[in-house]
């Protein structure tokens, strides 16, 4: 076993998994000064104040064989970020584009040029299996990097049965080479592929004939997402594949209400989601839906930042009781970064959430988000022992105000140092 002392603060405490936060208790971030932290294995096996820990060595911990003991200093450990909605599988990125929106031209120039989904999907249909994986762990270790340790994986640049099958594998490979959860999420339905271009049925139609039964049969996705929104997916037919989905017991996590109040939210409570993800638009007829539900509202105040769009009534859905997760949504065209204490960042100056709201989002809420609560999200006897450690600070606000300033300095994964 290994031994932590001298914790500055212990922070996302758990007695034992009690659902996602919502509504006042976001608010609630339980923590200890002063602690000490024992790893068993992969998993958290105890932890209690620097006070108690003499008793604690001579009592109940008195048959545990401490083979490290590491002093952290006056640093702080909180649990791994749970970053619930990436798409980080793509190939190349989209700076061109970048350039061209900062020189302003339109939309149509831009695709045009090579920007768009349809066009990240023709690359990624023309980059071979081993460099899409290569440029994805990238991106994956990256992320760990940032205090990420537990993910959401979803297809959708592929627009081709091939393509998605193939992003659906490079996740799978993922999965079995990283000491994190991966959750993986069939998004054939993210745009019309381009041979279906002007026929949005006859693709609706084959994304539930032809792409969710492999999808299902090879049993490469836990979860189905649709873009559902204006110019994209309608409800109806969202509808109709999250059904064609559900056969294959894939549950629903999808995107809706980013660009117009479109629907989304109400099809994905009917269909039982998750999580419903983006709500930069969303009225008292999405929160009410989503009260009577245990469908996990979750926001990607990243993509609303990266191109300069609203970002939703995050508080509002607190106060009117529900639960919040934040997610990074790491994607080439509209958040091209998986640092998710910059989405906690942003979180604190743009939704005016409170620290301890922002930690609970992005941790214990983002592992509901994605069927992970029981084993990520907290520091909780028997979970994951998932964690990282930051330099001494002085409170919680100064983690996300100094939101640029290196802080995180060690990061563990199932109980091992990185
Ligand atoms: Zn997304």
């Amino acid at each position: 076993m290994k031994l932590l002392t001298n914790i500055g603060c212990l922070a996302g405490l758990e007695d034992k998994p009690a659902g996602c936060k919502r509504g006042d208790d976001m608010n609630c971030l339980n923590r200890l000064d002063d602690a000490w932290l024992l790893i068993d294995g992969q998993k958290f096996a105890a932890f209690g104040s620097m006070a108690s820990l003499d008793s604690a060595l001579n009592g109940c911990l008195g048959d545990a064989v401490i083979e490290e003991r590491i002093d952290m200093k006056g640093g702080w450990v909180f649990p791994s970020f749970c970053d619930s909605h990436t798409h980080i599988i793509y190939a190349g990125n989209r700076a061109g584009e970048f350039l061209d929106k900062i020189n302003g031209l339109s939309y149509e120039e831009i695709a045009r040029r090579g920007g768009g989904i349809l066009n990240s999907a023709d690359l990624l249909n023309r980059t071979d299996e081993d460099e899409l994986y290569r440029q994805a762990m990238e991106r994956v270790g990256e992320m760990i990097a940032k205090g990420t340790g537990s993910l959401e994986i979803k297809s959708g640049y592929g627009l081709t049965l091939e393509g998605e099958l193939k992003m659906l594998r490079v996740a799978r490979r993922i999965k079995e080479s990283v000491p994190m959860e991966v959750k993986t999420t069939f998004l054939g339905a993210h745009a019309v592929g381009r041979a279906y271009q002007g026929r949005q049925g006859d693709y609706v139609e084959m994304v539930c004939t032809e792409m969710i039964p492999e999808v299902g049969c090879q049993g490469l996705a836990d979860f189905v997402d649709v873009f559902c929104d204006e110019g994209f997916f309608t409800p109806v037919e969202t509808g109709k594949i999250l059904e064609a989905a559900a056969i294959w017991g894939m549950k629903p996590k999808i995107h809706a209400n980013e660009l117009a109040v479109s629907g989304g939210v109400q099809v994905g409570v009917e269909m039982g989601a998750v999580s419903v993800d983006h709500l930069e638009r969303t009225g008292e007829a999405e929160i009410e839906a989503l009260k009577s539900s245990s469908t996990i509202p979750t926001m990607l105040p990243g993509a609303s930042f990266f191109l300069g769009m609203p970002y939703g009534n995050a508080k509002g859905m607190i106060s009117a009781g529900l639960p919040l997760a934040l997610a990074s949504d790491y994607n080439p065209g509209s958040s091209p970064s998986g640092d998710m204490r910059f989405v906690g960042s942003l979180g604190c100056i743009k939704m005016k959430l409170t620290p301890e709201q922002v930690v609970n989002a992005t941790t214990i809420n983002g592992a509901y988000a994605m069927g992970l609560g029981d084993v990520a999200g907290s520091i909780t006897v028997g979970k994951k022992a998932d964690f990282f450690v930051t330099e001494p600070i002085p409170n919680l606000a100064y983690f996300y105000y100094a939101y640029a300033t290196p802080l995180i300095s060690e990061i563990w994964l199932r109980g091992e140092k990185l």
